[in-house]
C-alpha cells in the first residue's frame, strides 16, 4: 500500500488518516525531516501557521519539505498549510515554505466567527463540494504556473501547481472523500487498487 504523510506537529492530523486509510492508503505521521522518506506524498493540515511554522523550523521540517517538494515530492496544505504552502503573506512575517506561487491573506474572511460552509464549484469536479472554511485564508494573487481550482467572489481557495495542491477549506472535516481522492490520483499518481 503507498503511504502517504501527514504533518503531525499540530492540527488535525488524524481525520485525514482516517480518510487515507478508507482510500487505501496508509497514513504516516511526520515529526521529522528522516520520516519523508519513501512517501507518495504528504499533507500539511490545518491549525494555526504561525505555530506550525515555528516548529517546522525548530524540526528540520521547513527544509525537509522543501526539499521533498524540489524533488517532485507531492504536497497538499489545507488551511494553515495552504498559508505555509505561500510564497509571499499580506501579514506580519512567518516562517513559509514558499513552494507555491502565490501571496497569501491570513484570515482572509475574518476570525473564527467567520467560520463558513459554502457549496464551491471546482474545476473538473462533478458537482459542488461543501468547503468547510475555518478562519481560513485565500490567495490573493496567483503567479505563473498556478491553475485556480476554485473561487469564492474572486477570491481563490482552491489552486495547484504541478506537485502541490492547496485548499482553504477542509476537506478532512465532510465526508465528501473527493479532495483526497484528487490529490492521491492527479497529484500523486497513485491509482486506486
Ligand atoms: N487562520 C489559521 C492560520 O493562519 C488557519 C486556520 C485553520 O487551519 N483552520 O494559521
Amino acid at each position: 500500500r503507498p503511504k502517504v504523510g501527514i504533518l503531525a506537529l499540530q492540527g488535525d492530523v488524524r481525520e485525514h488518516a482516517e480518510i487515507l486509510r478508507r482510500l487505501g492508503v496508509e497514513p504516516v505521521e511526520v515529526r521529522t525531516a528522516g520520516e519523508l522518506e519513501g512517501l507518495a506524498g504528504v499533507i500539511v493540515p490545518g491549525g494555526e501557521s504561525t505555530t506550525i511554522g515555528k516548529m517546522m523550523v525548530s524540526s528540520g521540517l521547513l527544509d525537509g519539505i522543501r526539499s521533498y517538494f524540489y524533488r517532485g515530492g507531492p504536497v497538499w496544505g489545507t488551511c494553515a498549510g495552504m498559508v505555509l504552502a505561500a510564497s509571499a503573506t499580506t501579514g506580519p512575517r512567518q516562517p513559509l515554505l514558499g513552494v507555491m506561487n502565490a501571496l497569501v491573506e491570513r484570515n482572509g474572511f475574518g476570525r473564527q466567527v467567520h467560520s463558513f460552509e459554502k457549496d464551491l464549484e471546482v474545476e473538473g469536479f462533478d458537482g459542488p463540494f461543501t468547503g468547510v472554511f475555518i478562519r481560513a485564508p485565500f490567495y490573493e494573487d496567483v503567479g505563473p504556473g498556478v491553475e485556480v481550482l476554485s473561487e469564492v467572489d474572486g477570491r481563490v481557495v482552491a489552486a495547484r501547481g504541478e506537485n502541490i495542491l492547496v485548499t482553504a477549506f477542509h476537506p478532512e472535516l465532510t465526508d465528501d472523500t473527493r479532495f483526497h481522492e484528487y490529490f492521491l490520483k492527479e497529484v500523486c499518481g497513485i491509482e486506486r487498487s
